[in-house]
């Protein structure tokens, strides 16, 4: 470590140090039982102690890694023995809602869920969903410009804020707390940060944009033969409902079966011999809802778009049908898993997912693999397991996923972000003139480049 850790002693306030055995008692993450690996941990409290904190950091050339929830899925808060960590746990404060404005203003160490609650409890709606909700924050949230499932209806996490509080690493403090839904005088700043990863600053606060509570919520489960029926069915739903279409996400054969195995302990609502499982969703505002729901549906079962469906007639049917496909766990039975997010064209899903098995089959004939998503968004999660998960098979494996991926335009991160783990392959989805304008961003916001080192770029 560049610095004296009794330089920070004073800084993030009182307990808000954490070095020796106070940090080796914490986890590296919530999947990782390993102790963290980092020189010291600050919990500031405020934005005016991470700005001291990266003010004296800077000075001293001292790298950051910031941590909300650490839920990411790539990497992204992996530390080094040198690093300091800077935790956002002490930042939690919901500090208003404005239920006319429809905003809500918060620290960035909330987790999600909390305002979620809070923002269902003044009749509104914070519109980010995601399986994490309980122990990710929205500084992370933001910082990884996360999905989920609802971005059909309301966009991604860059949606949901209209305003942002950052610190750069030199400590400068950058408030752009804004409450408007417009607000064109000149660049709109916060938007650099987002789904900037740590690399260009600490996210400290945030003003939340917020919706009207939907005043119904229909679920159903429908099973198609091709993928060109779920493309209809898409289309036909998002028209019919008239703005309501809130998820449209979409499990392939093969995780449908493992998520309504017999190990399982789920059951299956329709049989398992379709090719592929819809679950879409309506948050709309009408009492006749449901009844519209249900013709909708109708129409699409008599156009032959799906062979069968089942609707959620209670909120407990409704949470078993997402019960399945947020049940990604059960692919943990087959050893070690690799997990994919990637982004595409909704024409090119199924040549590239024969294309990625043809690869994986050649290259790995036992391999299991599981293809589910958001594929409302283009929005595809593939989890491959061939029995072992070494640092060249883990190549060999991404190599299959992520090639085919250039030639079609996608992206080797749909919400997920880069991190470490998809650095390798940015390449692949971003020109060389994008990355190298990513650089001189980074230059110019951080020349010393303590913010989380080595991430992304
Ligand atoms: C069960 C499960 C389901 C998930 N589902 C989804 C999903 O559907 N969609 C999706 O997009 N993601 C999903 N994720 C991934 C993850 O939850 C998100 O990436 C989340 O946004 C990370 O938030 P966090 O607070 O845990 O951030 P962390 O994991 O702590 O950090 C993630 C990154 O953000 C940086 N960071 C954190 N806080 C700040 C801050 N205040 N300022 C600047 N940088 C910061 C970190 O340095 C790191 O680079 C899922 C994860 C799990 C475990």
């Amino acid at each position: 470590m560049n610095l004296n850790v009794k330089d920070l002693e004073s800084l993030a306030g009182e307990g808000g140090l954490l070095v020796g055995d106070d940090l080796a008692a914490r986890a590296a993450g919530i999947w990782d039982p390993e102790p963290i690996r980092a020189a010291a941990l600050l919990r500031p409290r405020t934005t005016a102690q991470v700005a001291r904190i990266l003010a004296l950091c800077n000075e001293h050339r001292q790298g950051v890694v910031t941590h909300g929830g650490l839920t990411g899925l790539v990497g992204g808060a992996r530390t080094t023995a040198d690093d300091v960590v800077l935790s956002t746990e002490r930042m939690n404060d919901i500090e208003a809602i404005d239920p006319d404005g429809r905003t809500m203003t918060v620290q960035a160490g909330v987790p999600l869920q909390k305002v979620q609650e809070a923002a269902a409890e003044a009749g509104l709606k914070f519109a980010l969903d995601l399986g994490a909700r309980g122990s990710c924050t929205i500084g992370g949230n933001l910082a990884t410009n996360a999905g989920g499932n609802q971005v059909i209806r309301y966009g991604m996490a860059r949606e949901q804020v209209l305003g942002l509080e950052v610190v750069l690493a030199d400590g400068t403090v950058l408030s752009s707390m804004n409450h408007m839904i417009k607000n064109n005088a000149a660049l709109d700043l916060k938007q650099l940060f987002i789904g900037s990863e740590g690399t260009l600053g600490v996210i400290t606060r945030a003003v939340l944009r917020l919706r009207e509570l939907p005043g119904s919520r229909e679920t159903a489960l429908l099973g198609c033969a091709r993928l060109d029926d779920v493309v209809c069915l898409l289309k036909h739903v998002d028209r019919r409902l008239g703005g309501t279409l809130g998820s449209f996400e979409v499990m392939w054969q093969e995780f449908y079966r493992l998520v309504t195995s017999p190990s399982s302990g789920s059951s299956a609502p329709l049989g398992s011999d379709h090719d592929y499982y819809v679950l879409l969703e309506s948050l709309g505002g009408g009492d006749d809802d449901g009844a519209r729901f249900e013709a909708i549906l109708a129409e699409a079962l008599e156009q032959g778009w799906a062979a069968d469906a089942v609707i959620a007639a209670s909120g407990r049917e409704r949470d078993a049908l997402w019960a399945l496909r947020d049940d990604v766990e059960q692919t943990n039975s087959h050893g070690p898993t690799i997990t994919f997010d990637v982004s595409l064209r909704i024409s090119d899903m199924e040549r590239y997912v024969a294309k990625v098995r043809e690869r994986l089959d050649a290259a790995f004939p036992e391999n299991h693999t599981w293809v589910f998503g958001h594929l409302g968004d283009g929005n595809l999660h593939l989890v491959v397991a061939v029995g072992e998960d070494s640092a060249s098979t883990r190549r060999r494996v991404e190599e299959a996923v992520y090639e085919p991926l250039q030639s079609i335009g996608g992206s080797v991160s749909a919400e997920h972000g880069i991190g470490l783990e998809k650095k390798p392959w940015l390449h692949l989805s971003r020109s060389p003139a994008e990355i190298d304008t990513m650089r001189r961003l980074k230059r110019a916001l951080d020349p010393a480049g303590i913010l989380n080192p080595g991430k992304m770029l």
